[in-house]
């Protein structure tokens, strides 16, 4: 089959690579229909993720097919259409057994694409799968479930659920990329009086308002007193940092208003200044956190209903064998105006796996 394959910083390839299999009696193989790319994917790419081996098949994001599946699975069978999702869980650990499935000490965890092979390629084996595949109601579109994987739980647990988005809320969301806007899609779910969206790029803004910002601020241009004017000097009830940069970080912090809660949900690669001089006195509630993905079956649901607009945040599609260049829009989003960038249609032909 093909697959995209990390080959250190900088170097990947859309290539031939070995079929995957059942490894272990708990595991499932998927057919991959459809897939998307992660930021986090392009962090990996520039050699800031260096616990990715090379020779790593990159991604963990999928809605695909099952077609093997171990002795022991017992939830999902041949000819399933699943979920992949990012997390996946052992169910034993102490972690798992909290839900806290992200920090599965048994196995799970952010594995796919990171310290096993991932979802960019035509086939995934999946360990753990009967709590790490999600099978999809016919309702939901591979556009629409694709981004419940990742981004759709990642910002709704460590934005909205961290962040304790309650009716009435004046939220602000840091950042108008994929998370930030999904953030804001789902903290409408709570009756928000209002949600402000700050970025630098105005489509990025646009889009936000599409998806229910009722205000929006670039970044230059001291978004705090935006803020401050709206809530009668207070500050915002939540704030989601979906950005990952030291300045956003503090720009939130001062957002905030006193017994706020901010939500970090960007991935950070470089320390941010903590001012405690102005925090100590605040009553401010400060939380970071990986998705766990325990949201993932109410999301899905929700999208069945059509309560979750996932796929307006898809503005390009390829087919799977186009990845480079998938890639190569992605990584420039400031040019290509990409969000989420989708591969595969709907249903890919079937061809037999083939292998032990
Ligand atoms: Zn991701
Ligand atoms: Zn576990």
């Amino acid at each position: 089959m093909k697959g995209y394959v990390f080959h250190g910083p900088g170097q990947a390839a859309w290539e031939d690579v070995p079929d995957p299999d059942v490894q272990e009696p708990t595991d499932a193989v998927v057919r991959v229909d459809t897939v998307t790319i992660c930021g986090t994917d392009l962090h990996i790419l520039k050699g800031d993720v260096p616990e990715v081996r090379p020779g790593t098949i990159l991604g963990h994001e999928a809605v695909g097919e099952v077609v093997e599946v171990g002795a022991d699975v017992r939830t999902v069978r041949p000819g399933d259409r699943v979920l992949v999702s990012c997390i996946t869980s052992c169910g034993r650990c102490r972690f798992c057994r909290e839900g806290m499935y992200g920090q599965c000490r048994g196995g799970g965890g952010w594995i796919l694409g990171h310290l096993v092979d991932g979802t960019q390629a035509e086939y995934v084996r999946v360990p753990f799968a009967d709590l790490s595949v999600h099978p999809l109601p016919a309702s939901v579109t591979n556009e629409d479930a694709v981004l419940l994987a990742d981004i759709f739980p990642t910002a709704y647990e460590v934005g909205v659920l961290n962040g304790r988005v309650r009716p009435g809320d004046t939220v602000a969301v840091v950042g108008a990329g994929p998370v930030g806007l999904a953030a804001i899609a789902t903290a409408r779910l709570f009756a928000p009086e209002r949600v402000i969206a700050v970025d630098l790029a105005p489509a990025r803004l646009e889009a936000a308002r599409k998806l229910g910002a009722e205000a929006v601020a670039d970044a230059r241009e001291a978004p705090e007193q935006l803020v401050a004017d709206l809530t009668g000097g207070l500050g915002a009830d939540v704030v989601v940092e979906a950005v990952g940069v030291p300045e956003t970080f503090e720009l939130c912090t001062r957002m905030v208003r006193p017994g706020g809660h901010v939500a970090n949900v960007g991935v950070h690669g470089r320390p941010a200044t903590l001012h405690l001089e102005d925090l100590w006195i605040k009553n401010v509630t400060i939380t970071t956190g990986l998705v766990d993905t325990h949201s993932t079956p109410t999301l899905l649901r929700m999208a069945a209903a059509g309560r979750l607009p996932a796929s307006q945040l898809v503005t390009h599609t390829f087919p799977l064998e186009r990845m480079e260049e998938a890639y190569d829009v992605f990584a420039h989003a400031a040019e290509t105006g990409a969000l989420k960038v989708v591969l595969g249609g709907p249903q890919r032909e079937v061809v037999p796996v083939t292998g032990p």
